[in-house]
């Protein structure tokens, strides 16, 4: 079997387009601290923070985008959206000294919801390599 296939069914069902936490936030089901909101986006307060800011951004409607690796052209719009938004985010933090964004993809990328999204990161010095 090769290294990256599916380890489970688990993860089969995880990495589909079925609907996940991120769903239940943008249909306000279970609450989230929102910062950011406009009519294709919202970002809230990262429910276990990696850093004093952590900020995940979202699209508001997923249409197939899972994960980065899912892409298409049609995406490309949406995609520069979310990053455009994590700089207005980022200053309205005050991230002034700098910040990170990352996108995890996929199990190797240590991906754990199929909703894609934006990390926003700050207020601490980061590290690199990250791990
Ligand atoms: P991933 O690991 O890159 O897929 O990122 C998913 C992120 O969503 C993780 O950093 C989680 O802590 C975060 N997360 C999961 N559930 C919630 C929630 O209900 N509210 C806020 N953040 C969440």
């Amino acid at each position: 079997q090769h290294p990256f296939a599916m380890a489970s069914e688990k993860d089969a069902a995880l990495a589909s387009d079925s609907p996940t936490i991120f769903d239940k936030i943008i249909n306000k089901e279970i609450p989230a601290n929102v910062v950011y909101e406009d009519d294709k986006v919202l970002a809230f307060r990262d429910i276990a923070p990696q850093a004093p800011t952590h900020i995940v951004l979202i699209p508001k409607v997923k249409d197939g985008l899972t994960g980065l690796s899912k892409a298409e052209e049609r995406h490309c719009e949406i995609l520069g959206h979310l990053l455009y938004t994590a700089k207005v985010v980022a200053k309205q933090e005050g991230l002034e000294e700098g910040f990170r964004v990352v996108i995890n993809d996929g199990p190797s990328g240590c991906q754990s919801v199929y909703h894609i999204h934006v990390h926003l990161l700050g207020g601490r010095q980061m590290s690199w390599p990250p791990g």
